[in-house]
């Protein structure tokens, strides 16, 4: 029986921490289950086990873990792999994989909630000590450790808890176990009072002057198929009834139902419903593909005979996620699970509706912005023996439990937002997910219209394959897209705002067709930068070194890296001049001008503004799709694999703007961004059309988006890395140091 374990802690520490495991646990315990084990004077953590053994620590004190939480692992061994290679490549701390790996509600921290047992009876008096912290915890309540040390003052506090744990008196209170209540809705029911004919009679006769709470009744009677029960006399036979069924069914006769429950006619009480339970089982069929879909899907079969990963190069709205759908299907059928990731501000009802009409029930949804215990459930779930076919899910979602992984999708491969930037662990989904695929000898296929030129690389160098969809479904046109000279119309005084004589003409038509228009512009806010006019002088963060953006509604100068808020100053700290003015535009006062412009228009606006939860987010999506918006504005969020049937104009405000951020990879972003924002013009039925307004029409990217000509632009990028040592050819490793300066005094 081992005495040793050693264990992953939450936190950016080296080394592996040993603990003894009293034997009264020892036979609980398996690598991948959580303990609780004391650190330090104060804090307890909820440990991953990772080794049992026998061999003791030597130079320390070994301390003994509080407590079990799992009777079986909830880390399976291929996570604990995928987790090692990332701490691994990452250069980062298992503890820093650990941390973004589990959601929180299966993260017990030393801030957790400890409560008494109220069904403790003490065999013997308790020490002093221990009772003390008994009293201080209180029944009824919990306390945190910090909590408990801070009211007795006692320095032991983990100690004694962990003795009082031993006798049973206290209990962790699992964080799981409070954020995971189940979820309730009303349910209605008939009361004893009123279950035979005789008293309904006598009730229908005192309501003979409420006709509302009759009807109210009536529809209960239906919806609970009530008259059986009621002639039976047996209650059991009463239909679950929900208040809002009945809400509806009335009509909205809410205050009759009240009156009803009032006088005790039914009676209201909870019914626990499954989050995961109620989603529909129907499946629909699978739409049939088209020759080039066939074609497409043929050639990735044949692919993966010989290589594990697959690059899908297919132009917008060519069918890709049709394939998916069906590669998908073909998995399942074979008994495996499939991971599908999204970049998260892609991931919508859109697509998700998408696939749950194929997929129902078998396909679990994992979203950042989702409740927490959502997560858990999901986690839970793909540890249990009926676990999802199919994880639609983020980044972090290749952290899940899978058991039987066969094949993972990356969809828009391209996507920046796959790759995590802060804190540690820094790792890129896409290229994690490969990873967690050779695990499982799975296959991956990557998938997109613009690739990644690292992609690009390995797709046409050997590494992976290469399948290209060049046709858009149903031979719709690529758009057309137009080059505006803004420069130039600038200086022939043409300009209305930032909007050529063009792009105005183009959306008052589109509105007189009664078509929808998107204008992009990728910047936030009113208006983006102040400057000096008299010096140039322009505001930066000083954390972070970028410009600021001025946003009116605050009428404050906010830094889009780290968040942090400036005033905007009177003078220019440069020069000293008080010519500071707006330069430039953002979303904010674009939808100002539109309306101003278009004021019968219907205008909607997405950005990281408008979009502060997953709700308002989808809201515009929707309101879009249901055409009750004329004119979306918006930043690159409007470019992120939505599928929209009439949008006949998109207008790109400024296509330079990219171009000038300081990143070997702009160019490659920027024709990325163009190319997806002009991808949302004319999806279904005919060519849509685009304004592009650039002060610089001459520039190659501008060119090859217009043309479409992912070729040239990866020829001319792949030259330039090599010839400037920048990935695919060199690895870049940005090392940050920070020096704290002590102050002596
Ligand atoms: P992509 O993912 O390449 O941008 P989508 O899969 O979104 O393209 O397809 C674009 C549109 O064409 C969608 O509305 C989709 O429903 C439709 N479509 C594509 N292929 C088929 C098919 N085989 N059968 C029916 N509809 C299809
Ligand atoms: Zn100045
Ligand atoms: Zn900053």
């Amino acid at each position: 029986m081992a005495q040793f374990i050693d264990v992953i802690l939450p936190l950016p520490v080296e080394g592996k921490y040993t603990y003894r495991l009293p034997s009264a646990l020892s036979t609980a315990v398996a690598v991948g289950c959580r303990v609780i084990v004391p650190f330090g004077a104060k804090k307890i953590y909820t440990a991953i086990v990772l080794r049992l053994h026998d061999e003791q620590p030597e130079g320390y004190e070994v301390k003994d873990i509080l407590d079990v939480l799992d009777a079986r692992p909830i880390l399976l061994s291929t996570q604990l792999r995928l987790w090692q290679w990332i701490a691994d490549y990452y250069i980062c701390t298992l503890g820093e994989v650990y941390k973004a790996a589990l959601p929180s509600g299966l993260k017990l921290e030393s801030e957790s909630k400890i409560c008494c047992n109220i069904d403790f009876e003490a065999d013997a008096p308790l020490p002093q000590r221990e009772q003390q912290v008994l009293d201080a915890i209180g029944v009824d309540r919990e306390q945190t450790i910090s909590q408990i040390t801070k009211a007795t003052g006692f320095r032991n506090v983990p100690a004694l808890v962990k003795s009082l744990l031993d006798k049973g008196a206290l209990t962790i209170k699992e964080e799981l176990v409070r954020s995971f209540k189940p979820k309730t809705e009303t349910h209605l029911r008939l009361t004893d009072a009123y279950s035979t004919e005789v008293q309904l009679h006598a009730l229908l006769d005192t309501l003979v002057r409420a006709p509302k709470q009759v009807e109210a009744l009536t529809a209960y009677f239906d919806l609970a198929d009530a008259t059986a029960a009621v002639t039976l006399g047996n209650k059991a036979l009463l239909k679950e009834v929900s208040k809002k069924q009945l809400t509806d069914a009335t009509g909205g006769a809410l205050s009759a139902i009240d009156a009803l429950i009032k006088k005790n006619v039914l009676q209201a009480y909870p019914y626990e419903t499954g989050r995961l339970l109620n989603k529909l089982d129907q499946r629909l069929t699978v739409n049939p593909l088209n020759e080039a879909q066939q074609q497409a899907m043929d050639s990735i079969t044949e692919v993966f005979r010989k290589k594990n990963v697959c690059l899908l190069h297919g132009v917008t709205s060519s069918g890709k996620t049709e394939v998916y759908i069906h590669l998908i299907q073909q998995a399942i059928d074979k008994g495996q699970q499939v991971l599908y990731l999204l970049p998260e501000i892609a991931l919508t009802t859109q697509i998700t509706e998408r696939l749950e009409r194929v997929f129902g029930n078998r396909m679990g949804v994992y979203h950042s912005k989702f409740p927490d215990a959502e997560r858990v459930e999901i986690w839970r779930k793909q540890l249990s023996d009926q676990p999802y076919d199919l994880i639609l899910g983020v980044r972090s979602s290749i952290f899940l439990p899978f058991r039987k992984l066969g094949l993972v999708i990356v969809d828009e491969e391209h996507e920046t937002s796959y790759k995590q930037q802060a804190p540690a662990p820094r790792y890129h989904a896409r290229n994690a997910a490969i990873v967690l695929a050779n695990m499982f000898h799975a296959k991956t296929l990557l998938g997109t219209a613009t690739p990644s030129i690292e992609t690009y690389f390995n797709a046409t160098t050997g590494k992976y394959g290469l399948v290209e969809m060049k046709q858009r479904y149903k031979n719709v046109a690529l758009p057309d897209i137009q080059i505006v000279n803004i420069k130039e119309l600038r200086h022939k005084k043409l300009m209305r705002g930032f909007l050529s004589p063009d792009l105005l003409s183009e959306i008052r038509q589109a509105l007189e067709h009664k078509e929808q228009v998107i204008l992009f512009q990728n910047r936030r806010g009113f208006a983006p930068m102040i400057e000096c006019h008299t010096c140039g002088w322009v505001p930066k963060c000083k954390n972070c070194d970028v410009s600021l953006t001025y946003h009116r509604s605050s009428h404050q100068l906010t830094c889009h890296y780290c968040g942090f808020t400036y005033s905007v100053p009177e003078r220019c700290p440069a020069c000293d001049d008080t010519n500071l003015e707006s330069r430039g535009f953002g979303t904010e006062k674009v939808e100002d001008e539109i309306q101003r412009l278009f004021p019968d228009a219907r205008v909607a606006r997405m950005d990281l503004d408008t979009t502060r939860s997953r709700l308002s987010y989808e809201r515009i999506i929707h309101d879009f799709q249901e055409r009750r918006t004329d004119i979306l504005i918006g930043t690159q969020m409007i470019s992120k694999g939505l599928d929209f049937g009439r949008v006949h104009v998109v207008g790109i405000l400024d296509a330079d703007a990219m171009l000038h951020i300081p990143d070997f990879r702009s160019y490659e972003r920027t024709f990325q961004m163009l190319s997806q924002v002009a991808g949302r013009a004319g999806r279904r039925d005919n060519q849509g059309k685009v304004i592009l307004q650039t002060r610089d029409p001459e520039q190659p990217v501008i060119r090859q988006v217009v043309e479409n000509n992912y070729a040239q632009l990866y020829q001319e990028q792949i030259e330039e890395r090599a010839l400037f040592h920048y990935p695919p050819y060199y690895r870049l490793i940005y090392i940050y140091i920070k020096h704290l300066r002590i102050l002596f005094s």
